[in-house]
């Protein structure tokens, strides 16, 4: 998360860029490049789920409980760089607790805030097109078929030195998306003015160049 990020004086205004996708579509990836490409400074909104979630797991709270999961939401700065916040029991516990709205609620303004800085941003999620940053001047909704996205998440959890097994990675990846489409609230969908990139078949540079080429046709208005 880069926070403290001086605008870029040669920008002529505030770009906001929203990037929302289910897990490990790419979606991470491309909204840092995106960031490092327009100058802009991005904030990983997952990371403040699972900030909660590791904040609740560490003192075995419940994350049947929407009170306790509230009380997670306090004082979670000091978690972005444990490796256990990318670990499969935080992703989970974290699938659970961004189901709560009071959960929700406790976060957006901090979301908010940091989508209006001068100078824009971008951010990525899941909400961030339809709620956090409705009125971002591009959208872009990432998406990629369960298998290769559960084949992206076990190599990424193998490098990090974490046990993963396809199987099982692919049925809580279903389980995640299901949870995340169907929530009450700010469920996981593309704005409707959001442009849709299927990384399925893309290396990741091929993902990034097409994003950026996407994002810069939106923003002259060829798209
Ligand atoms: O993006 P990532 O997989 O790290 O997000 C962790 C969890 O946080 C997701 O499973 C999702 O349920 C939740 N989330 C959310 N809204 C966001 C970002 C993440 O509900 N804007």
């Amino acid at each position: 998360m880069s926070d403290g990020h001086q605008p870029n004086p040669k920008s002529a205004r505030a770009i906001i860029i929203a990037v929302d996708g289910p897990a490990a579509s790419g979606k991470g990836t491309i909204a840092r490049a995106l960031a490092a490409h327009f100058d802009l400074p991005h904030m990983d909104t997952g990371a403040l789920y699972r900030a909660v979630a590791l904040n609740l797991w560490r003192w075995g709270g419940d994350p049947a409980s929407e009170f306790e999961a509230v009380r997670a939401c306090e004082d979670i700065g000091s978690n972005w760089d444990d490796p256990e916040l990318r670990s499969e029991p935080v992703s989970k516990i974290a699938s659970r607790v961004s189901a709560y709205p009071a959960v929700r609620e406790a976060l957006i303004e901090r979301q908010r805030a940091f989508a209006s800085q001068a100078g824009g941003a971008v951010l990525d999620g899941r909400d961030i097109g339809t709620i956090i940053a409705p009125a971002a001047d591009v959208k872009l909704f990432v998406t990629a078929s369960p298998r290769v996205r559960a084949n992206r998440r076990v190599r990424e959890l193998l490098e990090r030195g974490m046990p993963a097994h396809f199987d099982e990675v692919l049925s809580d990846l279903a389980r995640r998306d299901e949870r995340d489409m169907k929530r009450e609230v700010a469920p996981l969908a593309p704005a409707a003015d959001s442009i849709l990139l299927d990384t399925s078949d893309w290396s990741v540079a091929e993902a990034v160049a097409a994003a950026i080429e996407r994002v810069q046709a939106r923003l002259e208005g060829a798209e």
